[in-house]
């Protein structure tokens, strides 16, 4: 018997199945963004000026999202990309609240709140997603070292 099969992606551990264990999980600040849609005050995040290379993970499940390439300054105090690492990364739906009609943007694996879609995004996309910084995870570049067996 061989015992192959080291998958190169890490494990993937078991989502929380409810809102309490969501609350346990993330800190107070993230739960208010990702569990029931906050918003981060503008210019606050931790992100918002970020240049560092690397990928941006949803800070609630690990899920890749967006990379630093895709990453501009949109001058508005969140980070704002122009595009997902790829297309499923992230999923889109109406959002109605508070009197105007946007695009939310969530999670697609574990459905945490990121931030909103707008269409005044530069090229190639045109499009702007305006994440709140504390849904994010940057993991540098050089850190992908990690993890790899030499
Ligand atoms: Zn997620």
């Amino acid at each position: 018997m061989d015992e192959q099969i080291q998958s190169r992606q890490r494990p993937r551990e078991q989502l929380p199945t409810s809102e309490e264990e969501w609350r346990q999980r993330l800190s107070p600040e993230q739960f208010e963004v990702l569990r029931n849609k906050g918003t981060e005050h503008v210019f606050t995040g931790k992100y918002a000026f970020t240049k560092d290379r690397g990928t941006y993970r949803c800070a609630a499940c690990g899920e890749e999202l967006f990379r630093s390439e895709a990453k501009y300054d949109s001058g508005t105090g969140w980070p704002s990309f122009f595009e997902p690492i790829a297309r499923g990364a992230v999923e889109l739906q109406e959002d109605l609240s508070f009197g105007m009609r946007r695009i939310e943007v969530t999670c697609a694996r574990c459905g945490g709140h990121l931030g909103h879609l707008f269409d005044d995004g530069p090229e190639p996309t045109g499009e702007r997603y305006c994440m709140n910084s504390i849904s994010l995870s940057l993991e540098p570049d050089d850190a992908e070292r990690d993890g790899v067996v030499d």
